[in-house]
């Protein structure tokens, strides 16, 4: 059986009881760094044979793992903090033993995308999780626009370095759409920075920005989608372009995407004037 344990953001206390209880008893502990997991392990007097698993060995160290399992084994993968899977390593390995009817069992606990989202006091009925932001410029643009014009909040990770950088373009895009950092989660210097994203840039201004960050962005308002389904396909890959800065590739790839149809009839539409199949 594999169990696949949350462990702490920050804050060592933040374990269960059943997660406790499940490392003490497996015969194997999958971590991504053996250093940084014996902290926590030591803390809770666990004393277990560890086997590093991390991105960079999820593949190759999988027909090995799932020998274990298939010969009785209970294992426990735990990543550096927070759940597996989520960013973390874990998702491959989950889909091989389900595949190869090894049962899986998760045990509930910290994931920071959903602390920060529920301290944020943006909407938690619908949300997105993209995890991390891409770095390359055009790519970036591109999620951004995923995200404005969604009704849903969207979570992120990024780092304290760039933040900055996002904010910025974020606020060139949607001056006025409410985000949100979420800055060192269960530890002591726990903060929620909120605005809207020309007031936090303002607030990032004059703070220094360190530790681990989740941003969130709000959903696009009723109104705005409601103004954008009314724009004509041509309007949209011109607001598209505009807005974001985006070549009118990536502008009508987006549209595209957002409308269900392929690039090539909005190519044929905008630019040899042919109509849209149906
Ligand atoms: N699996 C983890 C989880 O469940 O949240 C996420 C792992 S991912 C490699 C690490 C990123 O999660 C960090 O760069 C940061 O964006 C976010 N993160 C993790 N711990 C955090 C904390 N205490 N406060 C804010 N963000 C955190």
């Amino acid at each position: 059986m594999l169990y696949i344990v949350a462990t702490p953001i920050g804050n060592l206390s933040d374990i269960t009881l059943r997660a406790i209880e499940v490392l003490k008893q497996c015969d194997l502990i999958l971590c991504e760094d053996t250093r940084h997991s014996i902290v926590l392990l030591n803390h809770y007097d666990i004393k277990k044979p560890l086997k590093s698993f991390h991105k960079f060995s999820e593949a190759s160290s999988e027909e090995a793992i799932l020998a274990d399992l298939k010969a009785g084994k209970t294992i426990a993968l735990i990543s550096d903090a927070g759940t597996p899977g989520i960013a973390d390593p874990g998702t491959r390995l989950i889909q091989a033993c389900i595949r190869e009817g090894i049962e899986v069992v998760p045990i509930p606990g910290p994931c920071a995308a959903i602390q920060a989202l529920v301290g944020s006091g943006l909407d938690t009925d619908m949300f997105r999780f993209i995890g991390f932001l891409p770095k390359q410029d055009g790519e970036l643009r591109t999620i951004l626009c995923d995200a404005m014009n969604d009704h849903s909040t969207t979570i992120c990770y990024e780092s304290p370095k760039r933040i900055q950088d996002v904010v910025a373009l974020i606020r060139e895009i949607a001056p006025n759409r409410r985000i949100v950092i979420a800055r060192e989660l269960t530890k002591s210097f726990e903060q929620y920075i909120r605005g809207t994203a020309e007031e936090v840039t303002k607030q990032l201004a004059e703070t220094e920005i360190k530790g681990e960050i989740v941003l969130l962005i709000e959903g696009a308002s009723a109104n705005e989608i409601q103004e954008w389904h009314q724009l004509s396909l041509p309007e949209q890959v011109e607001w598209i372009e505009r807005t974001y800065q985006l070549s009118k590739q990536e502008a009508l790839k987006f549209v595209a995407k957002s409308q269900g149809r392929s690039k090539r009839d909005l190519y044929n539409l905008l630019v040899q004037n042919r109509p849209i199949d149906t």
